[in-house]
């Protein structure tokens, strides 16, 4: 995966916390093992990379061409035939010497070749290595790195769609751009301090105003967009809530279209209150029984009301769940729910009554007809949840992560504190002094301020080979 000049011109400086000191190793990881059949990918970075493309090929390899060749194991015997790419510094994925071999993808083979170039000089590398060198020498942002693991860990095709518009730097870029609007404003405002006899009247101007409103309306939007980029890398976390018996297990089964969540006759048979959690198309969906929300007597139940509670903290979305004839009854239900989490509220069974499916607004919530034993409106809800993931309308969506959000946050916090030292007290520096928060806060997200720590921890989490 080659960086485009795109991301490459997002990210001109290298990471300014770290001394981009070259490192001296040379690292080794099978970068992509597919089943039989498919493509092996081994990838080599450093300063041996071309001393082992020269050792493998038998002869100087040339940059960026294919070379198909047969690779040997330290005694001359033949490991497999593939392809050998050369991709010398500075214009490679970590800006080091890079050298990529394409084998057929056998572990065998990968094992057997990735030893040959331990044997030459490589070492494993770390979970991540990859993108953190590249990182380090200017070619990726942090952001766009990140962007890389989530294109790897995508669950959708928009949310992969998502992670390529981060990696090339559409995120990164629109936090630049809230940078540079932050700087013009610091340099006005230290020019005023700095000629205090007209301070005054430099801080009071229209213009000025108006470009902090501008820029807290840029990053609020920038906020909002971020967030739905979260939601769209993490999936929506939707619970399903509901009385026994209402056929809760029963929708769970018809969305995943297996028999996975038990169905039983008898209500509030004992049953686990957490049913394990089922993908659709990006949406993950966590059944909650509302046993697990009633105050309850044994300890197991108190267990279950805590994992129940848990799972509705982290959720986005919960369906309640109801016999259509008693919707009335279970809407207290919903009092019953962290306020922050969106609601959508089923009707389900209406094969029984005859009724037909419909979704219709009502006191501003959703309500959905449906049948989960005929399958009647099923379809709505099913396009309903993939609607509120982000999935459906993902155009010009970017992938993003918690991390930028609370990055986010806290730039906004200050911004605000900056417009009313600035709006009300006139008070010059203490403005200057939040827009230089405001600036180190978005500078976290592409990685100009982070600490080793933050950078360790990002990239621990990618796998091995990226
Ligand atoms: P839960 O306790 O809420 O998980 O409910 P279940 O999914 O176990 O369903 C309870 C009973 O209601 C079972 O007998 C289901 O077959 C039945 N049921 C579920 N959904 C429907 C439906 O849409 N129509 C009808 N007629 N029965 C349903």
């Amino acid at each position: 995966m080659q960086p485009n000049s795109h991301s490459a011109r997002a990210t001109s400086t290298p990471h300014s916390g770290t001394n981009a000191v070259v490192p001296s190793e040379t690292i080794a990881a099978v970068a992509s093992a597919p089943g039989v059949g498919g493509v092996g990918v081994l990838r080599v970075s450093g300063p041996l990379a071309p001393t082992i493309a020269r050792t493998l090929l038998g002869r100087e390899p040339r940059p960026r061409h294919a070379h198909y060749a047969a690779f040997r194991d330290v005694a001359g015997d033949p490991i497999d035939r593939g392809l050998l790419l050369f991709f010398p510094t500075p214009r490679s994925y970590t800006g080091e010497d890079v050298l990529e071999l394409h084998t057929h993808g056998s572990p065998v083979v990968l094992r057997l070749l990735l030893a040959r170039t331990l044997e030459l000089g490589a070492r494993h590398a770390r979970p991540g290595e990859f993108s953190e060198r590249a990182f380090l020498n200017g070619k990726l942002d942090l952001a766009q790195a990140e962007a890389v693991a989530d294109l790897v860990a995508s669950g959708s095709a928009a949310a992969a769609r998502a992670a390529q518009r981060s990696l090339d730097g559409e995120f990164s870029e629109r936090v630049h751009a809230l940078v540079e609007a932050v700087v013009r404003l610091r340099v006005w405002i230290e020019a005023a301090i700095d000629f205090p006899e007209d301070e005054i009247d430099f801080l009071a101007t229209p213009e000025l105003a108006a470009d902090l409103a501008a820029l807290r309306t840029r990053l609020d939007e920038l906020l909002a967009a971020t967030r739905r980029g979260v939601r769209l890398a993490d999936g929506l976390h939707v619970v399903i809530v509901g009385r026994p018996n209402v056929g809760k297990s029963s929708l769970m089964n018809a969305l995943s279209r297996s028999e996975r969540a038990i169905v039983t006759d008898v209500a509030g048979t004992t049953r686990d209150v957490l049913r394990e959690t089922i993908d659709l198309d990006g949406v993950a969906l966590t059944l909650v029984d509302t046993a697990g929300l009633r105050e309850a007597g044994d300890h197991v139940e108190r267990e279950g009301i805590r994992r129940a509670r848990a799972e509705l903290e982290r959720a986005d979305l919960a369906i309640l769940v109801s016999d259509d004839a008693h919707v009335a009854n279970d809407l207290d239900l919903l009092a019953e729910l962290p306020p922050e989490v969106e609601r959508l509220v089923v009707h389900n069974k209406i094969d029984l009554a005859g009724d037909h499916p419909r979704v219709e607004q009502r006191e501003g919530r959703t309500h959905l007809w449906l049948s989960a034993k005929s399958g009647a409106g099923l379809d709505r809800l099913a396009a309903e949840l993939k609607r509120r993931a982000g999935v459906e309308d993902a155009g010009g969506a970017f992938s993003a992560r918690a991390r930028h959000v609370a990055a986010l946050e806290r730039a906004r916090a200050r911004l605000a504190a900056a417009d009313d030292a600035l709006n009300r007290q006139r008070a010059g520096e203490l403005a200057a002094e939040e827009l230089r928060q405001v600036q180190q806060f978005l500078g976290e997200i592409t990685g100009e301020f982070s600490s080793d720590d933050l950078l360790g921890e990002i990239f621990a989490s990618f796998c091995i080979g990226k």
